[in-house]
């Protein structure tokens, strides 16, 4: 399992472990619901073309996105189903969501206005989900002006739009505790008993990957918007762990005998403390692995932990491999995912830097190959 000895680092991503976690979300959900895997972010990070075409075999509901560009890269792919822009439009963005028959998120009247102006100047009847924001505070209608925006909205659905979808975001649903959600189900709940809804075809969602797995409860929606535990990221506090996704290898390019007192890196943070061995990877933060694992994190080297010592620098990081025999310049390094038995999560590298897996994933720039392998299992 590794790429040409020309590469110096890159990522593997096992797609059939993306989705079999969403399945995962489904079964969680039960029957009768449907899923819209969220992919924005070039699909966390991992590559939004093949994430979709990883999924397209589990036949989700529609699909997820932040932006409009990334909803045509979808359309790109001849996908047809429904392809929701969850997040709120800048002015220029309502006509090319429409040409591509993108479903935009309401926020707002302005937004609603815009969305009708540019339909009827392309002769297109277009699709919007109304946000309702019970908590979030970023985006949506606020759940307790239902009553004045409720009828504004229905009387849209007549004219040159179709309202096909209404849904809310959980601000707290990695957290064990239930008691914001149950805050903002209600909230919401409130908001939906004063709208008049257009019936048919009309889709409730609610749950990102934690309220989803945290089951449905005794709410009624159909719908959920999962994200990072298809990318292989834990959901929150006590659920179950997703199948790993994505692994970030990298070659050993130097190896140096460091007599007692060696100075390693910027800053000089580090200095050998007898004699020792050090391996230098070809990977560093301009590859997106977090700058705050110097002197802090580990990697897997033969199938054992070693840590990685001084600064980590753009495009370099240097492990201590006193412990190891037998390391050649060429070797294979994994800062994340597996190795002989042992493991690297997303949510250690994250903790580690006193940050959140999703922008660990995000955070992988361009420079890593993706490189995506398929067991062809569902
Ligand atoms: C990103 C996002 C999600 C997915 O959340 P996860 O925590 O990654 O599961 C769902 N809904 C909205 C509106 C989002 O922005």
């Amino acid at each position: 399992m590794s790429t040409e000895r020309g590469t110096r680092a890159w990522i593997e991503v096992q797609a059939a472990a993306v989705r079999r976690n969403l399945r995962r979300v489904g079964e969680a959900l039960g029957e009768g619901h449907v899923l819209i895997p969220m992919v924005k972010a070039d699909g966390y990070g991992l590559g939004l073309e093949r994430v979709v075409r990883a999924l397209e075999p589990a036949e989700p509901w529609g699909y997820g996105v932040a932006t409009v560009e990334e909803g045509r890269r979808i359309r790109a792919l001849g996908i047809e189903s429904p392809v929701l822009v969850v997040s709120p439009l800048p002015p220029g963005s309502y006509a090319p969501a429409v040409e591509e028959e993108l479903t935009v998120s309401l926020s707002d009247f302005t937004g609603l206005r815009r969305l009708e102006e540019e339909a009827g100047a392309l002769g297109m009847r277009a699709s919007f989900h109304v946000e309702v924001d019970t908590g979030m505070g970023r985006a949506g209608f606020d759940w307790r002006e239902s009553p004045q925006w409720g009828p504004v909205v229905a009387a849209a659905h007549d004219r040159q739009l179709r309202w096909t979808g209404c849904f809310t975001h959980l601000h707290s649903a990695d957290l064990s505790d239930p008691s914001s959600m149950r805050v903002q189900w209600d909230r919401f709940q409130d908001a939906l008993r004063a709208l008049q809804l257009p019936g048919e075809d009309f889709l409730i969602h609610v749950p990102n990957s934690a309220g989803a797995l945290r089951g449905t409860g005794t709410f009624p929606f159909r719908g959920a918007r999962p994200g990072i535990f298809l990318y292989g990221g834990s959901a929150g506090e006590g659920l179950p762990a997703p199948e790993p996704v994505a692994s970030l290898r990298a070659r050993v390019v130097f190896l140096k005998d460091a007599p007692p007192g060696t100075t390693l890196g910027y800053g000089a943070t580090y200095a050998s403390l007898g004699w020792e061995r050090w391996a230098t990877l070809a990977v560093g933060y301009g590859d997106g692995l977090p700058r705050a694992l110097g002197n802090r994190g580990s990697v897997l080297l033969k199938g054992k932990r070693v840590p990685v010592v001084g600064r980590v620098s753009m495009d370099l990081t240097v492990v201590n491999i006193s412990s190891l025999d037998g390391v050649e310049v060429g070797d294979v390094a994994t800062l994340l995912g597996e190795e002989g038995g042992e493991r690297i999560t997303v949510d250690e590298v994250a903790e580690l830097a006193g940050t959140i897996s999703y922008e660990i994933l995000t955070g992988l720039t361009s420079r890593l190959p993706r490189v995506w392998l398929d067991d062809g299992g569902d």
